[in-house]
C-alpha cells in the first residue's frame, strides 16, 4: 500500500489558485509567491518548556495541510519554523530543575519532533533556533535604537517605543487610541488590550542565562526572536506569516512593529491565524481535567491517524470542538478508507471502464481541489472523497466496477492522502514509541491495557504463568499476586480452574 500512495501525484489540469483568508487585509486573498518562484512562509514554532498539547498541534497540523496542498498544486516552498528555546518560562523551569536551559529544552525539542512525526506533519525547509540567532536580534535592536524606536532603561533593558509606530494595531484591528506613552511590560506574554512598550532585551539578572553583547549583557524578549529569525531566512518582506490565533496580539503585532520600523516594508503580505480548539465545549485547561497532550491520547489507545483527521477535519478558521466521540468517528472514517483501499487494490475486476465511476472520480477530484483552494475548507474537501468511496463500493458489490476504474479512483485517493495523510497506515510506530516513553517516565498506569499487551508473546505469558504456579507451590503468594497484577495491567485476563489456569487477551 505504501508504495502506491507515495507514487508521483497527478496534478489537476488547470492551475489551482489558492485563496486564503488574510488577517491583515480582512479578505480572502490569492496566495501566490510574490517573487514568482517560491512561496516564502514563516510559522511560529513551539516554546519548548513542556510537551505539546492538542491545541498546539491543531495549529501545526492546519499549517501542514496548507503546506501539503501548496506542494500538491506545484508551488515551491521555503517554509521556516522557529524553535523558541529561551523565554521566561524556560528560564524559570530550567532554574527550578537546576539544569542549564540547553539541557532542559533538549528533551522537549526531541519530544516535539517525535510528536510531529507521529502526526505526519512535514518538516519545514528551515528550522531556526532562537539561541542560535542572538546576533541578529542584537543588530535589529541597534537599528531600532538608531531609528528612535527603542530605548534603554536604567537597569540595562531595552524597550520598543509603541508611539514611534503609528500603525501599531493594524493586524489585530484593536483600538489602541487610549494607549499610554511609556507604560511598559517586560513579560513575554500579556493579554491586556492596551498597548504597552514591550521588552526587546532584558538585562541579565543574577543566576539567569544571558549573553554578553554590544547592547549589554542580557537575553532577548520573545517577540524580537521571531522578527530576527524570519527576516534572516526569508528577507525583509515575505509572502505569508502563520500561527495560532492567540499569537495575533501582541506577538504578531509586535513582530510587525519591530521589523517594519527598520525596513519600512511589510514584514509579510499575508497573515494566517488558526483558531483555538475547545474540548467538550470548554476551553482546555488542566484544572478542568480536559487537557490533553498528543501522548495522553496515544496512551489511551487512539491512533495517531485518527487524531490527525479529527484535528484537521474542521476548517482552520472555525472553532473545533474536540470530543472522544469525534475521535471515534475519525477512527471509523479511517477504517472505512483503509478497508476500501485494500478492496480496490486486491479486487479482481473485469477489463474496461465504467463511465459512471469515471465521471464520479473526476467530479470528486475537482470538488476536492476546489474546496482546499477555497481557504482550505477541509470539511468540504473530504466529503466528495467519502462519496466516491461509497459509490465505488456499490459498483463493486454490483460487479460494475472495472479495471480502469481502479486507476482513476486510486489517483483521487493519492491526491487526498497527499494532504490528509491518513490512508497509508503508519500508526504502529507512534503508539509503540508512546508506550516506551510512558514506561521510561514511570507513567505505565496511564497506558491502555490493550497497548501493553502488544509485544507480549504467548511464550512470555506462559512463562509468567509457570512462574506464578511455582510461586504458589512454594507459598510465595506475594510473588504470585504480583505476576497476576502485572498480567492484568497488560491486558491479559487470567482464570484459575480445576484444569489449571486459562488466559486470554482482553
Ligand atoms: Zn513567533
Amino acid at each position: 500500500m505504501a508504495s502506491v500512495l507515495t507514487e508521483k501525484m497527478s496534478f489537476p489540469s488547470a492551475t489551482t489558485t489558492m485563496r486564503l483568508f488574510n488577517t491583515l487585509s480582512g479578505e480572502t486573498d490569492e496566495l501566490v509567491p510574490v517573487d514568482g518562484k517560491e512561496l516564502r512562509m514563516y510559522a511560529c514554532g513551539p516554546t519548548v518548556y513542556d510537551y505539546g498539547h492538542i491545541g498546539n498541534f491543531r495549529t501545526f497540523l492546519e499549517i501542514d495541510v496548507l503546506r501539503r496542498f501548496l506542494k500538491l498544486t506545484g508551488t515551491p516552498l521555503r517554509h521556516v519554523m522557529n524553535i523558541t528555546d529561551v523565554d521566561d518560562k524556560i528560564i524559570r523551569n530550567s532554574a527550578a530543575a537546576g539544569v542549564p536551559i540547553g539541557e532542559y529544552t533538549a528533551k522537549y525539542v526531541n519530544a516535539f519532533f517525535e510528536d510531529l512525526d507521529a502526526l505526519r506533519v512535514e518538516r519545514p525547509e528551515v528550522i531556526a533556533r532562537a539561541t542560535e540567532t542572538i546576533d541578529r536580534m542584537v543588530e535589529l535592536i541597534q537599528k531600532l535604537a538608531e531609528a528612535g524606536a527603542a530605548y534603554r532603561t536604567e537597569d540595562g533593558s531595552w524597550y520598543f517605543r509603541i508611539k514611534s509606530f503609528p500603525e501599531y494595531g493594524k493586524l489585530s484591528k484593536k483600538d489602541l487610541s487610549g494607549m499610554e506613552d511609556g507604560a511598559r511590560v517586560d513579560v513575554d506574554e500579556y493579554e491586556k488590550d492596551s498597548a504597552r512598550d514591550f521588552a526587546l532585551w532584558k538585562a541579565a539578572k543574577p543566576g539567569e542565562t544571558s549573553w554578553e553583547t554590544p547592547i549589554g549583557r542580557g537575553r532577548p524578549g520573545w517577540h524580537i526572536e521571531c522578527s530576527a529569525m524570519s527576516m534572516k531566512f526569508l528577507g525583509d518582506s515575505f509572502d505569508l506569516h502563520a500561527g495560532g490565533e492567540d499569537l495575533m496580539f501582541p506577538h504578531h503585532e509586535n513582530e510587525i512593529a519591530q521589523s517594519e520600523s527598520v525596513t519600512h516594508k511589510p514584514l509579510a503580505k499575508h497573515w494566517m491565524h488558526v483558531r483555538f480548539l475547545l474540548v467538550d465545549g470548554k476551553k482546555m485547561s488542566k484544572s478542568e481535567g480536559n487537557f490533553f497532550t498528543l501522548r495522553d491520547l496515544l496512551l489511551k489507545g487512539y491512533k495517531a491517524s485518527a487524531i490527525r483527521l479529527a484535528l484537521i477535519s474542521v476548517p482552520y478558521r472555525h472553532q473545533l470542538n474536540f470530543t472522544f466521540d469525534g475521535l471515534a468517528d475519525a477512527t471509523a472514517a479511517i477504517d472505512r478508507l483503509r478497508t476500501f483501499y485494500d478492496r480496490l487494490m486486491k479486487g479482481a475486476f473485469p477489463a474496461g471502464e465504467n463511465s459512471e465511476v469515471q465521471e464520479a472520480a473526476k467530479k470528486a477530484r475537482d470538488a476536492y481541489f476546489a474546496a482546499l483552494a477555497n481557504d482550505l475548507n477541509t470539511a468540504e474537501a473530504r466529503a466528495p472523497i467519502f462519496e466516491l468511496v461509497r459509490l465505488s463500493n456499490t459498483a463493486m458489490d454490483q460487479g460494475k466496477f472495472q479495471q480502469e476504474d481502479r486507476e482513476a479512483v486510486k489517483a483521487v485517493l493519492a491526491d487526498f492522502d497527499a494532504v490528509f495523510a491518513v490512508i497509508e497506515d503508519r500508526d504502529t510506530g507512534p503508539t509503540q514509541r508512546a508506550v516506551e516513553w510512558a514506561k521510561a517516565e514511570g507513567r505505565e498506569e496511564d497506558v491502555a491495557p490493550e497497548l501493553l499487551a502488544v509485544g507480549l508473546t504467548d511464550e512470555a505469558i506462559k512463562a509468567l504463568l509457570a512462574e506464578r504456579d511455582q510461586a504458589k507451590k512454594r507459598r510465595d503468594f506475594a510473588r504470585a499476586d504480583q505476576i497476576r497484577k502485572e498480567l492484568t495491567q497488560r491486558g491479559i485476563l487470567i482464570e484459575d480452574s480445576k484444569d489449571g489456569v486459562r488466559w486470554k487477551r482482553k
